[in-house]
């Protein structure tokens, strides 16, 4: 039989600003009657990408794959510029879904080329958004773990740091700490993103009034990652998911009463009210597995508005392949 009998889900959670505005630029070219591509997945989450098929927008991987005069979306994570002039130059008609918050990135990254610092970048290589920042400064040293530091950035007189919006705050200053014994001159420019920060900061306040935290995101994304490391940090057992199709085994909730949730700036919030569900289903007491939607609908109402949790989603519909609202085990 169940334990759980209340499951919260953390403040602000859901899409953060960036994702959000490239969906709907996304959806309101297709709306408007255009030939509508993302250039690359828009977020890595199966569930958005087949709303957004069903709607006859189209994931490519290169811009050969668009016919001319179609639309295609960047996505949050930006370009870099040649990829940009390639595409006005084939004759698509480009809708720039690029995060102000990474062009913002971007255009530090011209100002301290221009100013001739050696730049270090912390950022997992080859992801999306460090690929288009490179676009801009191609020369950037890209760190990521710290035991790589020591033999990939070198002693420079002039040297500033920048990083992925989405990186740990706590390993940005443990890095800028350690660029002071490299160089004599050392610029900051705390490019880490303020909605990444405020996701940690709900997470660990969820996380100390619960047994249990599910943390729910894309495997390779950094950002849930770092949500479970936190989780763990604060003292609490923590499980990472993509999805409530991957709670097979409700054994990982027995003897919990209270479980939270939290995700990943991509991952829409209706994904944490299907776990929530789920949750509910296999693992509440009978009571609660009985009423399993309308708590797992309360749970979501409990969290952020949309104003407060920085995205909204409002219009969002996302009925195929949500959890099954009776059967609990
Ligand atoms: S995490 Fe921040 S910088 Fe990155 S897309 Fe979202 S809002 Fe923009």
């Amino acid at each position: 039989m169940g334990t759980v009998r209340e499951i919260r889900i953390a403040r602000r959670t859901g899409f953060c600003y960036g994702v959000r505005e490239a969906i709907d630029k996304a959806k309101e070219a297709r709306a408007a009657g255009k030939s509508t591509h993302t250039l690359g997945q828009v977020v890595h989450n199966e569930g958005v990408i087949s709303d957004l098929e069903r709607l006859g927008i189209e994931t490519v991987e290169t811009l050969d794959d668009v016919d001319g005069g179609a639309a295609v979306v960047i996505r949050a994570h930006g370009v870099r510029p040649d990829v940009m002039e390639r595409a006005n130059a084939r004759g698509l008609e480009v809708i720039d879904g690029t995060c102000t918050w990474v062009i913002q990135e971007h255009k530090e990254l011209v100002k301290l080329v221009e100013e001739g610092y050696t730049i270090v970048l912390l950022g997992t290589p080859n992801h999306a958004e460090v690929v288009g920042m490179l676009g801009f400064a191609p020369d950037a040293i890209v760190v990521d773990e710290e035991d790589e530091w020591e033999a990939k950035i070198p002693r420079k007189k002039r040297m500033a740091l920048i990083s992925q919006s989405t990186q740990p705050p706590w390993k940005f200053e443990k890095l800028a700490a350690f660029l002071v014994s490299r160089s004599h001159e050392l610029k900051i420019v705390n490019t880490v993103c303020p909605v990444t920060i405020r996701r940690q900061e709900d997470t660990v306040e969820a996380a100390g009034d619960v047994d249990l935290m599910v943390v729910v995101g894309g495997r390779s994304s950094a950002n849930t990652k770092e949500l479970t490391r936190l989780v763990g940090i604060a003292g609490k057992p923590a499980i990472q998911i993509e999805g409530w199709k991957d709670l097979t085994d409700a054994s990982v909730f027995d003897g919990r009463e209270v479980v939270g949730i939290t995700g990943g700036t991509s991952t829409p919030i209706e994904d944490l009210r299907d776990v929530a569900r789920r949750v509910l289903e296999i693992a509440g007491t009978p009571e609660v597995a009985a009423r399993a939607d309308e708590l797992a609908q309360e749970a979501l109402a409990g969290a952020a508005t949309p104003a407060g949790r920085t995205t909204s989603l409002p219009t969002f519909v996302h009925n195929e392949g949500a959890a099954p609202t009776t059967g609990a085990a």
